[in-house]
This record gives C-alpha cells, structure tokens and sequence, in this order.
C-alpha cells in the first residue's frame, strides 16, 4: 500500500507524525582556542539559523545543508572558505562534498581555488549529475560554467593562518602540533584521548568513558586544530542530507586530499539509516570511510518495524517509521561506537554529528573539544556547543 509522507508544517511545537524537522551542525573539532570560542558559537548559531529557515519554510534537506554552510565558508573563524589553512605553498586549496540521502546523489570537490562557495560548487555538480567528483582546475572551470561567483585566491587569505605556516615552516620537526591540552598526556606517549558523546535534550550522553588501552593513540601522529565545518539535516518529506567543507589540515602538502570531499569518508548521507558529517585527521577518517561507517551503526541488526509510513518514489521504496525506530540504535550511541573503533583501529581523532532517519540527533569525539549546534523541530532550544 502507498502512503503519502502528509505535508502539514506543524508550528513547531507538534511534529507531524512522521518526524520532526532536525538540523546539526559542526564547527571542528581538535583544541578550539578559549578566546576562540565565543566566535565558533556564533558561527554555529547563525548557521543553524540559516539552515532552520530553509526547513521551517518547506525547502529540502539538501538547500538546508547548503545553507547552514555557505556563512561558515565566509566566516573566518572556520576553516572552509575565508580562513582556510594555508598548504606549504602558501596556497588556500579547499574541498567540499553534498550528498542527498533520499537520491543517493552527491556532489564534490577538491582543491579548489578560486570559486568562492566551495559547498555551492558540490551542491551545483549534485543537481548536474554528470560527475560527482571534480578538482582543481576541472572544478573551477565547472564552477565558471555554471555561473558561480570566482575570486582572487588571496580572498581567503587570514593573517591567523599566514602565521600559522610560518610557524610550521620554521620548524623543521613540525609534523602538526599537539591537540591535547590535557596535563596527563604531555608525558604519556600512548595516551588515550577521552571519547565523548551525546545529543540535544533526551539523547544518552557520556563523557570519558570507554576508555581502552588498546586504542591508545600513538602521540608522534599530532593533527592540528582545525575549524572544518559539516552539516546534517532532515527535511519536512523526511529526506536527508549532509554537507562538509573545509580548507583542510595545516601543514598539508599542495594537492592533498582529506576525508572531506569524500563521500563516505567526510560526508554520507542515506534516508534508509541516517546522515553524517565528520571532522578531525583526514588521512585516519579515510582509511576508516567514518561517515558512512557511523551511518551504517545505527542499524540496530533488527528488523526494521512493519511499514507504518512507507512512501514510494521513483519504484524505491524507504522505510519510515518514525513513531518506532526499534531497528535503530540512538544516534548518540552509534555515534560512540563508530569514534570507539575509529579511535581503536586507525588510531583515528576526530569527531562526527550523526541524524538518523526519525530524526534524532547524536555526536561523539575523541577530541578535547568540538564546535557544534543541534534544533530538532518541536523538542526546545536548540543547543551550543564546544566542551564535552
Ligand atoms: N578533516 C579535515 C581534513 O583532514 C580537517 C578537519 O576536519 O579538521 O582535511
């Protein structure tokens, strides 16, 4: 049998039946600076702002995604867009990926230059379908093909970041620097970073547990802060989407590539199960496709619950029962296990923001902090934050 997904908007206190509106948004992980902090809170806040205004007016999961990003990208705080980390050239070579969950189609791309939205770009090559993958001078000729706004490449030049090379260029022992500011890992050479998780009001949380000397981290790897911003959503059709962006890991080679215009890797997204968007080293968050490891957690290994809101689209049909996701874990605790094994297997550091498909939220990082914001529609403030 056919049944609708009901279009009703609710008014934000009652969600429809089939799941509320649900927004999440990250700023970074890794030692976000004290004097920082304040600026990654507003940052989250007028990104959630973006991003909610799309939803609570009926756009799609994919626009919220995009929206949440574009004033992370021009905020220079962060580090996507303007206040990107500089390679050893001196060059901003940026990424970016979109994925929609109910298509499956995603867009990306890497080491670009010139294009001043790289989230714009990837979202662009989403709707073209052509390719989904595209750098450097491949992309920005996409970019001028479809019309995009280009910019000189000293546009996203920071003085912070100026600095920040000229530091790591005068050390010839620089591999990145130390993100544990925690006084029991400066003598430890294998020490276990904290795993962290949790939700908006109502979801478990947890704060250093789990801790496992097996997954003791080896300390001569140090990746950098950084300030990689990602977003998830769940629209009012019940679609999902996810969306990264980033300048990418201080000290990086011209022409490397991390985990964030990766699909799989940074971004995923799949109505079936859930969205994420991840942050933190790139090399271990690719060796471990963390986004979509993170989403395929939330199967619980049960059945998924007699079709009680089922739709059917283009002959695919997606499960979507929001009233009793017994097939589902809780994101927060699928986000947990996901950075648990990350953390255990490749030594991995770093953090996600995970939406399953009823609309909950969850996080988990390993990380001493992670900028992130979360609204699900109907369930109260929405929340801020960058401490465990
Ligand atoms: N994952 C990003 C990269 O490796 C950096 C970050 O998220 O901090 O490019």
């Amino acid at each position: 049998m056919q049944t609708r997904i009901p279009r009703e908007t609710g008014d934000g206190a009652t969600p429809p039946r089939n799941g509320p509106l649900a927004l999440a948004i990250h700023g970074g992980a890794w030692q976000i600076p004290d004097d920082e902090a304040e600026a990654h809170n507003d940052g989250m806040r007028a990104a959630l702002e973006a991003g909610r205004r799309v939803l609570e007016a009926g756009g799609s999961a994919v626009d919220a995604v995009t929206a949440a990003i574009v004033p992370l990208e021009q905020d220079p705080t962060f580090d996507a867009g303007i206040g990107s980390i500089l390679n050893t050239a001196g060059e901003v070579e940026m990424d970016a990926s979109v994925m929609d969950g109910f298509a499956m189609r995603a867009g990306a791309v890497t080491c670009v230059k010139t294009v001043e939205s790289p989230v714009r770009l990837a979202r662009a090559l989403l709707e073209r379908g052509r390719h989904v993958f595209l750098a450097g001078d491949g992309a920005h000729e996409a970019a001028r093909l479809l019309g995009l706004p280009m910019v000189d490449p000293a546009h996203f030049i920071v003085e912070r970041e100026r600095r920040r090379l000229e530091e790591i260029l005068a050390d010839a022992r620089f591999r990145v620097p130390d993100p544990f500011d925690h006084p029991g890992a400066k003598d430890d050479p294998l020490f276990v970073p904290r795993l962290c998780h949790g939700g908006p009001a109502g979801a478990p949380t947890g704060v250093g547990d789990d801790r496992d000397e097996d997954a003791a981290i080896d300390r001569s790897i140090r990746p950098a802060p950084g300030g990689t911003v990602g977003a998830v959503a769940r629209d009012r059709e019940g679609r999902l989407a996810a969306a990264t962006s980033t300048g990418g890991a201080p000290g990086k080679w011209p022409g490397r590539i991390g985990d964030s215009p990766v699909i799989g890797a940074g971004t995923y997204a799949d109505d079936e199960w859930g969205a994420c968007s991840a942050t933190g080293w790139g090399e271990a968050i690719l060796r471990a496709a963390l986004a979509s490891t993170a989403v395929r957690r939330l199967q619980s290994g049960r059945e998924p619950q007699p079709d009680r809101g089922a739709h059917r689209d283009a002959g695919r049909k997606v499960d979507r029962d929001a009233d009793a996701p017994g097939d589902l874990v809780h994101p927060a605790l699928a986000a947990r296990a996901a950075i648990g094994w990350f953390q255990r297997r490749v030594g991995g550091l770093g953090g996600i923001i995970l939406l399953d498909r009823t609309g909950r939220i969850g996080w988990a990082f390993n990380t001493p902090r992670m900028s992130r914001a979360a609204w699900v529609e109907g369930a109260g403030e929405p929340v801020i934050a960058i401490d465990p």
